[in-house]
């Protein structure tokens, strides 16, 4: 892609709201714009890498056997009469009525929709185990909205659903989903702990979220330092200095965000909106169901918050919105010209995500966007092209050397 075409709203301040470094680094790189409290656009590179880190989570949830659907954001109030939530759920719940006055609400989370879909196809046990994902902007009123997109009113959300026949089936499901969201967040670059947790809302047996230590986490995490004991202090009451009630060990407390909550429901809506089953012994019994939450848009923001100082982004490789930078010092040198057009034709030929800071700004304009930007290589084509030298820079370690240009594939 080229920087001339590419729509890159780079800004010199961040926006006065924004409190955290992920927030206004966003905000500065021309990632996201805010539209109203909780309520962004993403802009073209924020996109891209919403784009990566959803290609991620749906090569994972593919390996697992999950297949994906898309459920309607505007989902009818007698759905949620019938799970008893219409009631339970309170102001969070977006709520508004058609030209007949017909109730509905802008999904939080798709319990009830999918318990929908299901129950009028999974009557027999032959037909289980199934599970089901989509990814999908949902809607909840916060009381607080705030960081960015941690905390948004209107957001990105991958939610899955399982059916079983058995609680032994459920806690396959539950390992295999385990499993693939401590792949799909090591591939985002980032490093998360399991927490066991409050079931809250949502209600059902067994529990854990997905945290990210940070210090600008709204949760508070109880783990212990001899062994793997971690529960979220709402749900554990531990606090710094006591007792692991594992094994004894000192227990520490540490601030995380949650980018992840897994549930092993039962049949709480199975229950509730009658979606039965014909079991092996021939009686009806509620089909047993997981759920499984990954935000899409806070996984970016944490993400920005652990791989960025306070001058800029450096993307974790897999989600990078671009992989390789290349910037010409000058464009009107001819050398430089057709040295970096050809490394950029290069690198697009071996299906390289690369951007060409083509624009004719001076070089600590192109230096100071692409610091901010933060794509993970950096090829800064200068007076060496004569000699098809260019400079190859890797944020992540922040190693600089001189290279030939066909060199650079070897390296990336
Ligand atoms: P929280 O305790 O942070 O409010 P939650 O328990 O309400 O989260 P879930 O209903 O389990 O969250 O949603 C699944 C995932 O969706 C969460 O793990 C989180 O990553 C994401 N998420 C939840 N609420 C928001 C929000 N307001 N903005 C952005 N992402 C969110
Ligand atoms: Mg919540």
């Amino acid at each position: 892609m080229k920087q001339s075409l590419l729509f890159v709203p780079t800004l010199k301040d961040a926006p006065k709201d924004a409190e955290v470094k992920s927030h206004k680094l966003m905000s500065r790189a021309g990632l996201i714009k805010q539209v109203a409290s909780g309520i962004y656009t993403y802009l073209p590179l924020g996109y891209r890498v919403i784009r990566k880190i959803e290609e991620i989570v749906r090569i994972e949830l593919d390996k697992i056997g999950a297949s994906e659907l898309l459920m309607p954001a505007l989902q009818p109030k007698d759905l949620w009469d019938e799970s008893g939530r219409w009631e339970k759920y309170g102001p969070e719940l977006m709520r508004l009525s058609d030209r007949k006055d017909r109730e509905f609400c802008l999904g939080p989370t798709h319990e009830e929709v999918i318990t929908q879909v299901v129950r009028d196809y999974v009557t027999s046990y032959k037909k289980l185990p199934l599970a089901l994902f989509q990814i999908q902007t949902k809607f909840r009123d916060e009381m607080r909205p705030r960081f960015g997109l941690m905390r948004g009113r209107e957001f990105i959300m991958k939610d899955a659903y399982s059916f079983s026949e058995s609680v032994e089936d459920l806690d396959v499901w539950y390992k295999l989903f385990t499993k693939a969201y401590i792949d799909i967040f090591a591939r985002c670059g980032l490093d998360t702990k399991i927490v066991s947790s409050d079931v809250g809302q949502i209600g059902g047996d067994e529990a854990d979220e997905f945290m990210v230590m940070s210090e600008v986490g709204e949760d508070t995490i109880t783990y212990c330092m001899s062994c793997s004991y971690a529960a979220n202090q709402e749900h554990s009451g531990l606090a710094d200095g006591d007792v692991c009630p594992v094994c004894g060990g000192t227990i520490k407390t540490a601030k995380g965000i949650e980018v992840g909550n897994i549930f092993k429901l039962g049949t709480k809506y199975s229950s509730s909106m009658n979606a039965k089953f014909a079991a092996r012994d021939g009686s009806l019994q509620p089909i047993i169901m997981g759920c499984y939450g990954l935000g899409i848009s806070r996984t970016l923001m944490a993400s920005v918050e652990q791989h960025s100082t306070e001058d800029g982004i450096v993307w974790p490789f897999e989600i990078a919105p671009f992989k390789v930078h290349i910037i010409p010092i000058n464009l009107d040198n001819e050398d430089q010209k057709t040295c970096s057009n050809k490394i950029y034709d290069d690198l697009k030929m071996n299906g390289i995500d690369v951007l060409i800071d083509d624009r004719s700004e001076r070089a600590g304009v192109k230096f100071k966007d692409a610091d901010l930007i933060g794509i993970p290589y950096r090829v800064i084509v200068g007076k060496d092209a004569s000699d098809d030298l260019v400079e190859f820079i890797d944020r992540t370690t922040g190693e600089k050397k001189i290279i030939k240009s066909t060199e650079i594939l070897s390296y990336i």
